[in-house]
């Protein structure tokens, strides 16, 4: 295995370990989550990716990105038609967390610090998510610093995006 297949096989672990730390929310909110396959909502246009993660999709689905028609613009290329995941098992970290409640902070110009919280409307009903423990939320910051480490080693520093459209054209 050379590094970039360690690079790629960490990549892997890292989206295991997102799955299973997104299915603990998962069963903590079941009751809110109106998630479910065939629900596309957050599976809009434009999205971008590290190069290593579209890296991992051109690996893995060679023959699917020579042969596809990308779902029309407005929505995700990889889209089918009954609104279903072509790369299901090899989508990226910014598909795994969908629908979570979510929460950041940001830092103001005064140094203080302030957090924001946000959900998909779908399942806004049920507790405030105001009202959550910092536990049960999503928290933006961790494993995106995980992803784009693992970014920097395999571009040697170029954090190079991909737009998840213009895989299939690569
Ligand atoms: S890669 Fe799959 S899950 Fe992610 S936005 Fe596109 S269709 Fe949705």
């Amino acid at each position: 295995m050379d590094d970039r297949d360690t690079i790629l096989a960490e990549l892997d672990a890292f989206h295991v370990e997102v799955d299973q730390e997104a299915g603990k929310l998962e069963t903590i909110h079941a009751e809110r989550l109106e998630c479910k396959a065939g629900c596309a909502d957050c599976c809009v246009d434009d999205l971008s990716v590290f190069d290593v993660e579209a890296e991992l999709i051109r690996r893995r689905h060679k023959v699917l990105l020579t042969v596809m028609t990308p779902h029309a613009a407005g929505a995700c290329a990889f889209l089918d038609d009954d609104r279903h995941c072509l790369i299901y098992e090899n989508r990226p970290y910014v598909c795994r967390t969908q629908g979570l409640p979510l929460s950041w902070t940001e830092t103001r110009d005064d140094g203080s610090v302030r957090e924001f919280r946000d959900i998909c409307p779908l399942n806004d009903e049920g507790e405030p998510i105001e009202n959550l423990s910092r536990e049960s939320c999503w928290t933006i910051g961790t494993y995106e610093g995980k992803l784009a480490e693992l970014q920097r080693r395999w571009g040697s520093g170029d954090m190079k995006r991909v737009k998840l459209r213009n895989l299939p054209l690569l």
